[in-house]
């Protein structure tokens, strides 16, 4: 299976990513995943990955691309993928399907992830990570300002150095003008299944299942 997941940021492809991966026995490559990697290990990548993340824009296509071409060299993709976060703008998906029709494949499905942009913001100003495993959870009222940790695997929780709230606004609106457009285009290649991203991880989860 090829999949491309799509939403908004917060809209729980991260977590929904992992459960479908696991289902389909395909790599979760999620480039968000990778640069932050890439910038807490200071690599040059890293280097010139930072500036653009901690500011909420796309990082330029060409560092991209790269990415992409290497797990598409490495036997990574042999058996399928489920990208999280690429492609992110027009020119990246022309990209991928010309990286893809010189190999003779194509995208199977594109999961469009639907939630509501108060929703959205509701989610990531309240979003923290585990450094270690990456597991996702919700700053409330009750554990604000504690000490938090991973209830998996005990590490510490951290906000991203992109979820604070004027990031997030221009995240939002990045997204508005960049990465929407996808679904009008996958939309008319007939490969969208749209999901209503509301409701529990669980229901969520169904719902991609159920269509996929
Ligand atoms: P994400 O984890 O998918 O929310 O991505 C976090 C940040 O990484 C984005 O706001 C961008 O700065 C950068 N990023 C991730 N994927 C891409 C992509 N495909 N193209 C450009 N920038 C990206």
């Amino acid at each position: 299976m090829r999949i491309i997941l799509l939403g908004p940021p917060g809209a729980g492809k991260g977590t929904q990513a992992k459960a479908i991966s696991k289902k389909f026995n395909i790599p979760h490559v999620s480039t968000g995943d990778i640069l932050r990697s890439e910038i807490k290990k200071d690599t040059p990548l890293g280097n010139q990955a930072k500036e653009f993340v901690s500011k909420g824009l796309l990082v330029p296509d060409e560092i991209i691309f790269e990415i992409i071409k290497s797990g598409f060299k490495s036997a990574l993709f042999a058996d399928g993928f489920l990208f999280d976060g690429f492609p992110r703008n027009a020119a990246q998906a022309r990209k991928l399907e010309e990286i893809l029709k010189e190999m003779d494949l194509s995208i199977d499905k594109v999961v469009n992830i639907v939630v509501s942009k108060n929703e959205i913001i509701r989610r990531l100003t309240r979003r923290v990570v585990c450094t270690k495993c990456k597991k996702v959870f919700r700053i409330d009222d009750e554990n604000n300002g504690s000490a938090l940790t991973c209830s998996d695997c005990g590490h510490v929780l951290k906000k991203r150095i992109d979820d604070e709230e004027d990031v997030i606004m221009k995240r939002l609106k990045v997204y508005e003008d960049d990465t929407a457009p996808l679904i009008e285009y996958y939309k008319s290649k007939d490969r969208l299944l749209g999901i209503d991203g509301t409701g529990t991880e669980d229901q969520v989860r169904e719902r991609i299942f159920s269509k996929l």
